[in-house]
C-alpha cells in the first residue's frame, strides 16, 4: 500500500510521480524511499512512457532525510545486489547509505527514458538527492537550494554531485556556509534549466515533458546515455563513491567522538547560521 507517494498520468506519455507528505515537508523516511523506487520503477518499465515529472506536494519540495526515524532497508530486500545493513561498528552503517542513499540515487539517474524535477520552495540536503538524479530540473521562482550538513561533521550529502552541479568553487562556498542557493542563480550555474513563477510550475513541467515525449524513444535513451557516459568520463561516478566514502569516515568519527553518527551540535550551528 502507498503511503507517501502518488503516481499520475497527466498526459499521453508522460508519467508524474508525486512525492506526497507535505505535513512532513516531503521529509524522506525509508518507505518514501523505497516508494518513490516503486513507482520510478513503473514508470521506467511501462513502454507507453516517454517521459517521467518527479513532483511534490505542498509549498517544499522536501526538507530532506527525517531524521526521527531510523533509515533502514525494507523487508522485501534491497535493490541493488549487497547486504550487510545490520553489521556491527560502522560497516552497517556504511552499507546501509549505499543501498538506501547512493545505490537508489543511481539507479533512478541511469532510468533510461528523460526524467524531470519539478521543484517548489524548499529543497534541502537530502532533497537535493531527489533533484539531482532527474535528467532535468525545473524550479519555481520561489525555490531555495541548500546543503547545510557540514555542520554535522560530514561532507554533504550522500550523493555528492556538488562540484558536478554548481562548479567546484561555488560547491565549497555552498558546502562550507549551508547558505541558499536561490532558483535564479541556480540556473546561472548550470543546476536548474528553467525557472517559472510558481503558479506556472506545473504546466510548464508538463508542457516540457509533452514535447519531449514526442520524440522516438531510441533517440532519448541514446541521447540520455549519451551524456550520462559523458558524465562518467568526467568523474562524477568516482567523485561520488570516492565521496561517499569521506562520508562515512565522518559517521565514524562522530561515532567515536559522540556516540552518534551527526555532530550534536549541528542543528544549534545550522539554526544560529540562519540568524546571523
Ligand atoms: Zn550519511
Amino acid at each position: 500500500m502507498q503511503t507517501f507517494i502518488r503516481e499520475e498520468s497527466p498526459a499521453p506519455g508522460v508519467a508524474r510521480i508525486v512525492l506526497d507528505r507535505a505535513d512532513k515537508r516531503n521529509a524522506q523516511n525509508s518507505a518514501l524511499l523505497y516508494e518513490l523506487d516503486d513507482a520510478f520503477s513503473r514508470a521506467a518499465a511501462d513502454d507507453a512512457v516517454k517521459a517521467i515529472i518527479l513532483a511534490a506536494e505542498g509549498p517544499d519540495f522536501s526538507a530532506g532525510h527525517d531524521l526521527s526515524e531510523p533509515i533502514v532497508v525494507p523487508d522485501d530486500g534491497p535493490r541493488g545486489c549487497c547486504g550487510g545493513f545490520g553489521l556491527p561498528g560502522i560497516e552497517g552503517w556504511w552499507q546501509t547509505e549505499r543501498e538506501v542513499f547512493v545505490g537508489l540515487c543511481e539507479r533512478w539517474r541511469n532510468i533510461p527514458k528523460p526524467t524531470i524535477a519539478q521543484v517548489q520552495g524548499r529543497v534541502i540536503a537530502g532533497g537535493l538527492m531527489l533533484v539531482w538524479p532527474c535528467d532535468l530540473v525545473v524550479a519555481a521562482d520561489d525555490a531555495l537550494f541548500s546543503d547545510p550538513v557540514v555542520a554535522f561533521g560530514v561532507n554533504g550529502v550522500e550523493y555528492f554531485r556538488h562540484p558536478f552541479e554548481v562548479g567546484a568553487r561555488r560547491a565549497k562556498e555552498m558546502l562550507f556556509t549551508g547558505d541558499d542557493i536561490t532558483a535564479d542563480e541556480a540556473r546561472a550555474l548550470g543546476m536548474v534549466n528553467r525557472v517559472v513563477p510558481r503558479a506556472d510550475l506545473e504546466a510548464a513541467t508538463l508542457e516540457l515533458a509533452v514535447r519531449i515525449s514526442r520524440r522516438s524513444s531510441m533517440g532519448l535513451r541514446l541521447a540520455k546515455e549519451s551524456v550520462n557516459r559523458a558524465e562518467d568520463r568526467m568523474g562524477v561516478t568516482d567523485v561520488v563513491h570516492a565521496a561517499h566514502s569521506l562520508h562515512v569516515l565522518g559517521h565514524s568519527h562522530n561515532l567515536n567522538t559522540h556516540g552518534i553518527l551527526v555532530d550534536p551540535e549541528g542543528a544549534r550551528v545550522i539554526r544560529e547560521s540562519k540568524k546571523k
